[in-house]
């Protein structure tokens, strides 16, 4: 297997002779499976930039990953189609009965504002440093922001007694105990309407009333209240955590283990 990494402003694919079988489309860019990230030529696969035009470093990571697969597959005669599925895992974060690994505390704040030189002084000397970038508490303040996606809230329909308690503490009412109904309809009835449709609801099997629990994820701020709240445990936070599919199974197991 031969691979080159190419570092510069934009594709330029003058190197590669047009007569042995990679097609290239629109902007002369070779076309390759979004799949497979093979060409149309067997055998030889691209990624990055050099795939599909400009994307960040971690499309980049993630185009190497998927094509080191079908590299896999093709040298050793599998069907390249058949995709390996990623590693995923869900771990609650609890550590006490308030107490999350991560800072939950809800706080609104606002962007914190780099802190610049003294206006006179970076006018009289203009090779003067302006934005001089946050201390360590600064620092801190502006992470307090961060809205920890990466941590889900978990309903155990099993656990919940219908107290509706977390319904009255969500800061954001993103929480419904109510009757079912088609999505279109359910979006609208909910105590603050989902209209985001690119988001999934969350919603639960039916409950003993009648009734189902129906979250618009969309607006929760994972402050981990309706957790906090619950008397019987059925809302945890559990931090959501993603390996890119690995060639073989014991490979993922490997980095999975770093997971839990
Ligand atoms: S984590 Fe906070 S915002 Fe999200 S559902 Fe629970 S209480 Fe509401
Ligand atoms: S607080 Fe817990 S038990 Fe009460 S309705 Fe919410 S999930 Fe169910």
């Amino acid at each position: 297997t031969t691979s080159w990494m190419a570092i510069g402003q934009e594709n330029a694919f003058t190197w590669i002779e047009r007569d042995i079988g990679i097609a290239f489309g629109e902007w002369d860019m070779p076309t390759v499976d979004r799949k497979t990230f093979m060409s149309s030529r067997p055998g030889v696969f691209f990624g990055g930039d050099a795939a599909w035009g400009p994307e960040n470093i971690i499309w980049a990571v993630a185009h190497g990953h998927q094509a080191a697969i079908s590299i896999d597959a093709f040298c050793n005669g599998r069907d390249l189609d058949t995709r390996p599925g990623p590693g995923v895992n869900l771990a609650s974060q609890k550590m006490g009965i308030h107490e999350w690994s991560y800072s939950n505390d809800y706080d609104p704040l606002s962007r914190v504002a780099v802190p610049h030189a003294e206006l006179v002084a970076s006018l009289k000397n203009l090779k003067m440093e302006v934005e001089l970038g946050y201390d360590d508490q600064l620092a801190a303040k502006e992470a307090e922001r961060c809205l920890n996606c990466d941590v889900q809230t978990v309903f155990t329909r099993s656990l919940c007694i219908e107290c509706d308690a977390c319904m009255d503490i969500c800061p954001v009412d993103c929480i419904n105990f109510t009757e079912n109904d088609d999505e279109a309809d359910l979006r609208r009835e909910l105590r603050v309407p989902a209209m985001n449709k690119s988001q999934d609801l969350y919603v639960s099997d039916v409950l003993p009333t009648g009734r189902i629990m129906a979250k618009d994820e969309d607006v929760c701020l994972h402050c981990g209240l309706c957790a906090e709240r619950c008397p019987t445990g059925a809302w945890d936070m559990q931090k959501f955590m993603y390996v890119e599919a690995q060639v073989t199974p014991a490979v993922l197991h490997h980095h999975n283990a770093y997971l839990v």
